[in-house]
């Protein structure tokens, strides 16, 4: 069995996010979209509520787990038995950086392999920086995040 680890801040996961998602767990026995965090830095949202609000939002996608963890990557693929690193790519901005991480943490652990898969053009341009910009000037985040998410944001900042 084939499993990928989904790694990222998802601070808060996108509609971006879901869709490379779903067409990993279309590729792969298993995907843990897992949360890195560093518990000497503060996020946007505290580490439980992005799980959470993952959780809420994948209760449809059967061969997906959410989980969270601090540290190396590759350290945390290898305690979970995984062999694939899941990523999205939008743009050639994402494509140097995605490039040096992963041929980083082939450098560090040679049994892990990432792979990219490419976003929908109608996603490309969501970030979770975005949102939270959106967020924060009080404007309709709804087109850009899964229900569960909009729904919480929305009532957790009084729009
Ligand atoms: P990180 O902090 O590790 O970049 P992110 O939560 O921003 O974590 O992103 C996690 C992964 O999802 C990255 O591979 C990123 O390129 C990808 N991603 C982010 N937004 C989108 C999107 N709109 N479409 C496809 N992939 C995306």
């Amino acid at each position: 069995m084939t499993i990928a680890i989904y790694p990222g801040s998802f601070d808060p996961i996108t509609n971006g996010h879901i869709d490379i998602l779903k067409s990993g767990a279309e590729i792969f026995e298993k995907v843990i979209i897992a949360v890195s965090y560093n518990a000497n830095k503060q996020g946007f949202l505290p580490i439980d509520t992005r799980v959470k609000l993952i959780k809420d939002s994948v209760v449809d996608i059967k061969n997906v787990e959410v989980d969270a963890f601090e540290g190396l990557t590759v350290e945390y693929a290898k305690k979970r038995g995984a062999s694939v690193l899941l990523r999205g790519l939008r743009t050639s901005f994402d494509f140097e950086y995605e490039m040096q991480l992963s041929q980083t943490n082939h450098a560090l652990y040679n049994n892990i392999k990432t792979v990219f898969l490419i976003t929908k053009p109608e996603y490309n341009f969501i970030s979770s920086s975005c949102v939270r910009e959106i967020l924060i000037n009080k404007g309709d985040i709804k087109p850009f995040v899964p229900k569960a998410v909009a729904d919480y944001l929305i009532t957790a900042y009084g729009i």
